[in-house]
């Protein structure tokens, strides 16, 4: 704790007891012991290499995955949002994609330069970098299908290059080397039609606007569907759609979203995720396991 105070102060903005419900789609969580906001790469890694090898580091796109519990963070989370923001073309097919960027802007990005496979990305409300960590996907789209390869920054502050074939990918799921992060991602895409990549990603949208609670405060699906059904399917059936706990309900319009209907805490959500866990298995004897993370100490605990 000392020898982080002691740090040399990096250039961009670091924050003490930043609420993370400033920082999260649910609008939940306690505050981060410290709150990084990087100005760029270099910045990032000379914080790494001085920060104490003792101290957590968590690391955070738009937090549109992730349940803050009410004590908050111990430790430096770092923000790659607003900051590793940089985009751009290498060649034909390549694009360059930072750490930061917002899904959104990476599909429309690539719509605009003609090239298809991205579009799924449209919709995903999170950042490149979660988006690497999730393998975020929708629509029969996943992130890593189109991954080439990734930069990573490691907890000393070096930056590397590893190709795709260092990962080990599955539904919402991505093991890879321990201890480091994205930073960077360049997407191999196929040369197509940007009008027709423009009016795909418009139909996307509408679907998601159709059959998810748009504008509450969520973190889309909660949990990870079972193989050969659906999640929502099976808490639906199980009778919860508009069950609550506090501020949490689950959503009435898509069982698998839970949402913040304006007063939730933390602990509310992690409950009714526990209420709806508990419930399916009675009622269909199978266990859901959450895609959304779950970090942070117990109020309690503060
Ligand atoms: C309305 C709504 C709809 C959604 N729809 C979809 C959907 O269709 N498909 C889907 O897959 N998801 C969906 N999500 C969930 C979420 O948007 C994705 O999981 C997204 O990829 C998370 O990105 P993020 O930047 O918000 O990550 P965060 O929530 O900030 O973090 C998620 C995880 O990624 C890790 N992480 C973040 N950045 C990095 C990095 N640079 N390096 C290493 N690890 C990192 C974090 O530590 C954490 O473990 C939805 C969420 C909402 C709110």
């Amino acid at each position: 704790m000392n020898a982080v105070a002691k740090l040399t102060l990096p250039r961009g903005r670091l924050r003490l007891d930043e609420p993370m419900a400033r920082h999260t789609s649910w609008r939940v969580g306690g505050p981060a012991q410290r709150f990084l906001e990087p100005v760029d790469l270099d910045d990032l890694s000379a914080f790494l290499a001085e920060l104490p090898a003792g101290e957590p580091v968590f690391w955070v796109g738009l937090g549109s995955n992730l349940l803050v519990r009410d004590g908050g963070i111990a430790g430096t989370v770092i923000v790659t949002s607003g900051t590793l923001n940089r985009l751009a073309r290498l060649d034909e097919t390549h694009i360059r994609v930072e750490a930061g960027v917002a899904c959104a802007k990476v599909a429309r990005f690539a719509a605009r330069l003609g090239l298809t496979g991205a579009e799924f990305l449209a919709g995903i409300p999170g950042t490149m970098g979660g988006a690497l960590a999730m393998n975020a996907g929708a629509f029969g789209g996943e992130t890593w299908e189109v991954v080439e390869s990734v930069e990573t920054l490691d907890r000393a502050g070096r930056h590397l290059e590893r190709p795709a074939a260092d990962y080990q990918v599955d539904y919402r799921q991505v093991n890879g080397p321990a201890g480091e992060w994205f930073v960077a991602a360049t997407l191999c895409l196929e040369p197509g039609n940007s009008r027709e990549s423009t009016e795909r990603i418009r139909s996307l949208l509408k679907r998601r606007s159709d059959t998810q609670p748009m504008g509450q405060a969520s973190c889309g699906s909660v949990f990870r569907n079972p193989p050969g059904d659906f999640a929502a399917r099976l808490i639906e059936s199980s009778g919860l759609k508009g069950v609550c706990v506090g501020g949490a309900c689950v959503s009435e319009k898509h069982a698998n979203f839970i949402v913040n209907v304006g007063s939730a805490s933390a602990l509310d959500i992690e409950s009714l995720i526990a209420q709806v866990t508990e419930t399916v298995e009675r009622c269909h004897g199978i266990r859901l396991v959450p895609e959304v993370r779950i970090i942070g100490r117990p109020a309690a605990d503060a």
